[in-house]
């Protein structure tokens, strides 16, 4: 007999709210549940959960290895979790008195692509307990600039856009309909508000398809659009004026000589 369970998939930060077919003790299949904020649809990845969960290659339980690096094999042999807790947790507090916290360098997985999301926190806090400065901290190539460029650029990580409520959408090099479902409904109800959108791939993406415009550079002309895109505002003045004098560099970009932004001497 079937039953269904709401709940959300973990299988990225998007957290798509999901009904689980499960019958007995299989899951069996996972489909959007329309009612919760984020479920209006999931991806290739939540569909598959039922593959990933009852696939015969998951790692269920800790092993050890029994033969030196190097050999012909590991010679994995399976230890209950209190086995394996305890062992880290020995070698880890040896390792500290030993040499220091800073002997110890942690890795650890990206949260937003994987089911990491729910337990990062709690890492990080065992980290900075164990007092190790040492970690190798994975991320996506679409994440570090979002994140770490605009918080050394302007002091925070760049906020999620107010896409619901936007005139014109830009999606530069972005793909959320693939990498974040829940962003993507929001450009789906900002488009059904009448938002016009801008889409800047080099590949026809699902959303470069719906786009008023589709701007598809070269793999590495990015900077030559951003660059001409900024001369053509100058030049129309479609800028803030007081804005970029009082909370941009714009202002040290002018000649003394010159008192407007495009160079030129009135
Ligand atoms: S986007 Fe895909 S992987 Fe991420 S939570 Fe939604 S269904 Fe799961």
């Amino acid at each position: 007999m079937t039953t269904t369970i709401p709940g959300y998939c973990t299988l990225c930060r998007s957290r798509c709210g999901t009904l689980n077919e499960v019958d007995r003790e299989m899951l069996i299949a996972v489909r959007p549940d329309p009612s919760h904020p984020t479920g209006q649809a999931m991806c290739m990845k939540g569909h598959a959960a039922p593959e990933i969960v009852h696939s015969p290659h998951r790692q269920l339980y800790p092993l050890r290895r029994t033969t030196p690096k190097g050999s012909a094999g590991p010679g994995w042999q399976r230890i209950t979790w209190e086995e394996a807790l305890s062992e880290t947790a020995r070698r880890l507090g040896e390792i500290k008195a030993e040499s220091g916290a800073e002997a110890v360098a942690f890795a650890i997985t990206s949260p937003s692509g994987t089911p990491l999301s729910d337990s990062i926190d709690w890492i990080e806090r065992f980290i900075r307990h164990f007092g190790s400065p040492n970690i190798c901290f994975a991320t996506e190539i679409c994440n570090w600039h979002k994140d770490f460029a605009h918080a050394f650029t302007f002091g925070c990580a760049m906020p999620t856009a107010d896409y619901e409520n936007a005139d014109t959408i830009l999606l530069w090099g972005h793909n959320p309909a693939n990498t974040w479902l829940a962003q993507a409904h929001a450009i789906g109800r900002g488009r059904k508000k009448g938002a016009a959108m801008v889409v800047v791939d080099p590949r026809p993406i699902a959303l470069a398809h719906q786009a008023d415009v589709w701007l598809p550079v070269r793999p590495g002309t990015d900077a030559a659009l951003a660059l001409g895109l900024i001369r053509m505002l100058i030049e129309t003045r479609r800028y803030d004026e007081d804005f970029v004098r009082r909370w941009t560099n714009g202002p040290f970009l002018v000649r003394s000589s010159a008192r407007s932004f495009t160079g030129r001497r009135d």
